[in-house]
């Protein structure tokens, strides 16, 4: 139903429109045509308005149609303050990660070829070099993920044997991974031992028994306990496992490379001391402290890594070669732990100064103030996320939009690069350090699009 002043007017009319049939020249006629529809379907349903007149409805029709052609994997501005945010993919790549993934993904690669010999090649062998040298492990294997790292470990040495793990690591991290149920998924055994607060060697030992497949330690990224607690450490495991002849797994989690306690971030192993302290097998992420692409990193004995490659599932697991490709360009950038701060982002923009994040905070703001976008800077706690550093608050700051704040929410959510911030004390903020510095420019175009013209400007 129309509103009674212009009825709706025909698909068929609409289609024979120059404004809408020149629509035709970049898209096929069938999506304009459903643009159309929906142009139509909006006002019907009361959605919009009626359009004032005919040029209107043309613009109604290209719109629907941008949507319609607009990919649902877009991206977007980080400005919620959690650096590594899960839902926003996690680690933005550093520039060699980028370059290396173009330049792999275009042609063939030697991905499963061995140039030198002129045969067939192992995909697993590309990144070992690099992560032996870094880490001090004797192999390492890459598949997708972390959580697909535990269940080929699990899998592999515990299938319808016993996984024995401390009541204070059965962890849920992030919304599907739920430790109990990956144990119970890869075919092991639960066998908790200890309470939730409270687990010792002993409660280990006592657990032991021919059915024992494997020893699992699981890092609790994503909270911390205190008071009355204790846990049995990866070194006192370790001769507990080597005992009874059974591997030691360690679910290790963030990926972090390098110590970052020097920038008010500490508290988290390094993977090399993760290494160093003996378990058979550590797994970790690829996009957490890492800061590469999503992937789960294996790293262990020969004897272990072999294991874990002839399972069969390892196949169902693999990893592609983009995700090697920028895994190995994001390595290669650890061997000058400088060069690593400087280029990967997410240390970048872990580690950058409060002074320069609120330095970009302040000349956005006076931009944006230049075009009648009303908003401050204020001072705000950034957090690490991707389940790592849980407690750590980095000094950060932020842009404080001015006006009703759900509406400005959906605002630049609403833009052609959706801007997402978070809404604090009802004031959107959009913080900065979990922006990349080099993107600041279209930051400030993205936010001048969306907020100009509206009840916001001043
Ligand atoms: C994040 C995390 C995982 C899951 O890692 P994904 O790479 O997202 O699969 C598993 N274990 C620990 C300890 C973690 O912190």
């Amino acid at each position: 139903m129309s509103d009674g002043r212009h009825p709706l007017p025909a698909i068929g009319l609409l289609l024979e429109r120059a404004g809408v049939r020149a629509l035709s020249a970049d898209a096929p006629r069938s999506l304009v045509a459903e643009a159309a529809r929906r142009a139509v379907a909006d006002v019907r349903d009361g959605r919009v308005p009626t359009p004032d007149d005919e040029a209107e409805w043309d613009a109604r029709v290209a719109t629907a149609l941008h949507q319609l052609q607009r990919p649902s994997l877009r991206p977007v501005f980080n400005g919620t303050g959690v650096v590594l945010h899960t839902n926003l993919a996690r680690a933005p790549l550093a520039a060699a990660a980028i370059q290396a993934i173009t330049r792999t993904a275009a042609g063939a690669c030697n991905l499963e070829y061995d140039v030198d010999a002129g045969r067939r090649g192992s995909r697993y062998v590309h990144c070992v070099a690099l992560l032996r040298e870094l880490t001090g492990a004797e192999d390492a294997i890459v598949v997708n993920n972390c959580a697909a790292a535990l269940v080929l470990a699990l899998n592999t040495w515990c299938r319808d044997r016993e996984a024995v793990i401390s009541r204070g690591e059965l962890v849920e991290i992030g919304g599907s991974f739920r430790v109990p149920e990956i144990m119970a998924r890869s075919g092991a055994v639960l066998r908790e031992v200890g309470t939730t607060n409270r687990t010792h060697p002993d409660d280990y030992r006592a657990a032991l028994s021919a059915l024992t497949g494997a020893l699992v330690k699981v890092h609790r990224s994503n909270f911390a306990m205190s008071g009355f607690v204790a846990e049995a450490s990866l070194r006192d495991l370790v001769p507990i496992a080597a005992a009874q002849g059974v591997p030691l797994l360690y679910d290790f989690g963030s990926g972090l490379m390098m110590d970052l306690s020097r920038f008010g971030l500490s508290g988290e192993a390094v993977a090399r001391d993760a290494v160093r302290d003996g378990a058979t097998l550590t797994m970790m992420s690829g996009d957490k402290l890492l800061g590469g692409p999503q992937a789960g990193i294996l790293l262990g004995s020969a004897g272990a890594i072999a294991a874990c490659r002839d399972n069969p599932l390892c196949r169902a697991l693999r990893v592609d070669k983009l995700t090697l490709a920028a895994l190995e360009a994001t390595l290669a950038l650890y061997r000058d732990p400088e060069r690593a701060l400087r280029d990967i982002p997410a240390l970048t923009m872990l580690t950058a100064p409060h002074a320069s994040v609120r330095g970009r905070a302040e000349s956005l703001a006076e931009s944006l103030r230049a075009i009648g976008v009303r908003c401050t800077v204020v001072d705000t706690e950034a957090t690490v996320g991707g389940g790592a550093f849980p407690t750590a608050r980095i000094p950060s700051a932020a842009l404080a939009l001015d006006g009703d704040a759900a509406a400005l929410d959906a605002a630049l959510r609403a833009s052609d690069v959706p801007v997402i911030g978070r809404i604090a004390d009802g004031r959107l903020l959009i913080d900065l350090r979990s922006v990349p510095a080099s993107f600041d420019t279209a930051l400030h175009g993205a936010l001048g699009r969306a907020l100009s013209g509206t009840a916001v400007r001043s």
